[in-house]
């Protein structure tokens, strides 16, 4: 069956960048398993010249994709920080109290609803993982297990839950069916409802050469422009848009009913977007050859601290160092072990390259010369964390957008 485009249906298609068949970035080993054969599956990016959406061609099923899901957003401060910030400022723009209701979608552990909850809000969180789910309920943040989209959407406008605000951070990007997910916001957003939906950025994901925040779960890459004509399919309307640091560069918008404005900060950004070509196929020519350099780059740098005789570590066992080590062909050559905060993840092996996943206190322990940054989105977080690492004379090599020791 020819792909379609995950938002306009079209087969108008330019390569942006072949990943090659790679195995799925979070499918992390039990140590007992090693040497069984890993399934792969191929990560090609595409441009639709249609609705200019840049999306990956390859939908694995959801039960085999999120059997591996151990991702927790309030292990990282930064996400925990953020999710304060847009709760305590959206209670006071949308005057919420008891009788208001903020929903959000893959709402996780609660992380961000907790915020609202601790104001006196009532809450919703929609999340699919059972397990994560569970922990949220725990946490007191009243949570239903299922994947948000129009059939839970239309659901829950039927039982009576429709939301003042609704939160969707960091999801939009993993879900398959993008229309089913806008129409279930549609339903359950109450008329003067706004949603507020946060996406990494296309446009740094071009200009940093983040091509390791591509993997399977990440289905699509976001410009204002190609989010634009989706939400305006559902007569919804894309009416502002702030712009934040966060996952190496993201886009915040806010959606309401149609029949608004937009602001000006939302029409510049569309219009800068037209002027550097966003939405034209020609702006994704050179990006598969520009992310090739720089891997050249780093292995070079890598086989230079190796011949010194240095000793390498990574840290970060993360989905976008899965793509990075495997895309590059950095493995056990180059690195001695992974260091992540993640005490599930640790006593794992990481995908396709299959090096152990230790605590961070095995910097201090092995003290390796070097430590390839795999989760540079968080480096601020992670050097400071680092300090005691970095004061006895350990160094990071920051990957991209070009490797750089610090
Ligand atoms: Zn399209």
């Amino acid at each position: 069956m020819t792909f379609q485009c995950r938002s306009c249906s079209g087969v108008n298609f330019a390569p942006v960048i072949d990943l090659g068949d790679t195995p799925l970035a979070n499918a992390l080993i039990e140590t007992g398993a090693k040497g069984r054969p890993e399934p792969r599956y191929p990560l090609r990016v595409v441009f639709c010249r249609d609705c200019s959406l840049v999306q990956i061609t390859e939908t694995v099923p959801p039960d085999v994709l999120f059997s591996h899901y151990v991702y927790f957003s309030s292990f990282s401060d930064t996400a925990v920080a953020s999710a304060k910030s847009i709760a305590q400022r959206l209670m006071q723009e949308r005057k919420l109290g008891p009788q208001s209701l903020v929903m959000e979608a893959a709402s996780n552990d609660g992380y961000l609803l907790r915020h609202y909850r601790d104001l006196g809000v009532p809450v919703l969180g929609v999340e699919p993982a059972a397990n994560i789910a569970e922990v949220a309920e725990k946490n007191g943040v009243r949570t239903r297990c299922a994947f948000f989209g129009r059939d839970e959407g239309e659901k829950l406008a039927a039982e009576g839950f429709r939301c003042d605000v609704f939160h969707a951070n960091n999801v939009l990007a993993h879900v398959a069916d993008l229309n089913g997910f806008v129409a279930g916001l549609k339903a359950v957003l109450k008329p003067d409802g706004v949603a507020s939906i946060e996406v990494p950025y296309l446009g740094e994901l071009l200009d940093k050469l983040e091509f390791d925040t591509v993997y399977h779960e990440h289905l699509c890459y976001f410009s204002a422009s190609a989010l634009d004509r989706l939400f305006a399919r559902h007569d919804l309307l894309l009416a502002d848009v702030e712009h934040l640091p966060i996952h190496g560069g993201s886009l915040r918008i806010f959606i309401t009913h149609s029949g608004g404005a937009r602001t000006a900060a939302l029409e510049a950004l569309l219009k800068r977007e037209r002027e550097r070509g966003l939405t034209e196929a020609a702006a994704y020519a050179d990006f598969e050859a520009r992310v090739s350099a720089l891997g050249k780059k780093l292995v070079a740098l890598l086989k230079d601290l190796k011949g010194q005789g240095k000793s390498i570590a990574a840290y970060g066992a993360s989905a976008k160092g899965a793509t990075l080590l495997n895309f590059f062909g950095i493995g056990g050559d180059f690195l001695d072990f992974v260091a992540d905060r993640s005490t599930v993840k640790q006593g794992k092996l990481t995908p396709g390259t299959h090096l152990p996943i230790l605590p961070p206190e095995s910097l201090m322990e092995r003290k390796p010369d070097y430590v390839l940054l795999l989760t540079w989105n968080f480096a601020e977080e992670i050097l400071a964390q680092q300090k005691t690492y970095r004061d006895a004379g350990g160094k990071f090599i920051i990957p991209v957008p070009d490797a750089r020791i610090v």
